[in-house]
């Protein structure tokens, strides 16, 4: 989830806790550590695939955020006169409303109890970083391009939009507590929406003829694929092919179309693309990974992308590019969110 909206889940979270140090610590307390999970989002400048292998990774779990809380609050306390361990609370509960947000996006999942488990957690029914709206350039390794990535992506979340207007409306009235309940009630409201649009989705794409009788199905995903909870990405699974189909609960009211995709694993340049240093993290976390490979005037350009994020068939959305010569050499190779 975007940074802006982290910090005003801390913001809201801190005005409904009974405290005796004052609001305005609490409030500034857990607004920056609401953001503390994220210090491993330094990875994405390192312009390689250690952003898809580590983020939202140690940072995100239970013991990654008792230490970062302790390492902040250590820092924080002497800065704010608060006793450490008022500080050290506010700051892991920034942390945990952190990580349950990051719990609900589209996203490679949360190793919450490492190093004691390696299973992931997430319920994958948000949009996390808008890759529609955000630029091409978004993985660049430049702050001013990164936050107006964030931006875009903040300003098209409605949960910002509901706890911008409760914050704002709290302050303007003197009653933070009482719009701050009235916020994250309306933000757990919205979740609830959210869930049972996605099951209409899913409903509307078992309705296909394909699903009930023909393919032998061995997995059927629903993913969102906007930042309103309309749209939205399923993808069914049979041992040789993928079925993709986008559901529109506004516009369409016909059976969903689905589009097939054989998979085309087996080719030897396909095959030596995912022994690459760039393809195997993504098949170790995509959810359904596909392969294409297209002659080109260098020789042969293999993309594995992960077809949970193929909503948008103008551009390529988490896919790694291996480009190889016409003997079989490997030229150049790159993941990105977005090309
Ligand atoms: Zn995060």
């Amino acid at each position: 989830m975007d940074p802006l909206t982290h910090t005003l889940t801390g913001v809201v979270v801190a005005q409904i806790l009974p405290l005796e140090v004052s609001t305005t610590t609490a409030t500034i307390t857990m607004a920056i550590s609401a953001n503390l999970p994220d210090v491993d989002a330094f990875l994405r400048r390192l312009k390689s695939t250690a952003f898809i292998e580590y983020h939202h990774g140690l940072t995100h779990s239970l013991i990654g955020m008792f230490i970062l809380s302790g390492l902040f609050s250590l820092l924080w306390t002497p800065v704010v006169s608060a006793p450490f361990l008022t500080v050290y609370a506010l700051s892991i509960l920034g942390c945990l409303v952190h990580t349950a947000g990051d719990l609900l996006i589209h996203i490679y999942k949360i190793p919450l109890l490492v190093p004691f488990s390696q299973r992931r957690f997430g319920a994958n029914i948000l949009v996390g970083l808008n890759p529609l709206t955000s630029s091409a350039r978004c993985g660049e390794r430049s702050l001013r391009i990164c936050a107006r990535c964030q931006l875009h992506s903040a300003l098209k979340n409605p949960i910002l939009i509901i706890l911008a207007s409760c914050v704002l409306l709290g302050v303007a009235s003197g009653r933070r507590y009482h719009f701050s309940v009235v916020g994250l009630t309306l933000v757990i409201f919205y979740l609830l929406v959210v869930v049972f649009l996605r099951r209409k989705a899913r409903m509307m794409c078992l309705a296909h003829n394909g699903i009930a009788h023909g393919w032998e199905t061995t997995s059927i995903n629903v993913y969102p694929a906007s930042f309103l909870p309309f749209r939205w990405l399923c993808v069914v699974e049979e041992n040789n092919a993928y079925h993709l189909g986008l559901v529109d609960l506004v516009r369409s009211k016909d059976p969903v179309a689905f589009t097939t995709l054989s998979k085309e694993e087996g080719s030897p340049l396909i095959e030596a693309a995912r022994q690459t240093d760039t393809v195997r993290p993504l098949l170790e976390k995509a959810f359904h990974p596909y392969a294409t490979a297209e002659p080109n005037e260098q020789g042969t350009l293999v993309k594995w992308k992960d077809l949970a994020y193929a909503f948008d068939p103008r551009i390529d959305l988490f896919t790694a590019r291996v480009q190889f010569s016409p003997d079989g050499t490997v030229i150049s190779e790159e993941f990105r969110e977005r090309w």
